[in-house]
């Protein structure tokens, strides 16, 4: 996972070196978790038209920035996911 070699009796499902290894992993998790509820809920706050950005070629602007955040994060903790957490 960290590119540290993994120890001799790793068998196939084995994906971290270690327990502090494993852990980082469980961090990253929910920390990608994090952020991707207040980009949504930032998102959803743009729905509701309570975002006070008065522009209206910004407001559309910060809102497909928003969108792409929520989209690259979802993605990023699929990805997160995707990888076994058992040590
Ligand atoms: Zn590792």
């Amino acid at each position: 996972m960290c590119g540290e070699p993994l120890p001799a009796d790793a068998g196939n499902r084995r994906r971290y070196c270690g327990t502090t290894c494993r852990r980082e992993a469980e961090f990253e998790i929910r920390r990608a978790n994090g952020l991707l509820y207040r980009a949504e809920k930032r998102l959803q706050d743009f729905a509701l038209g309570t975002v006070r950005i008065y522009d209206a070629r910004q407001l559309k602007q910060r809102r497909e920035e928003c969108a792409a955040e929520v989209e690259r994060l979802r993605e990023r903790l699929r990805a997160l996911l995707s990888t076994d957490t058992e040590d």
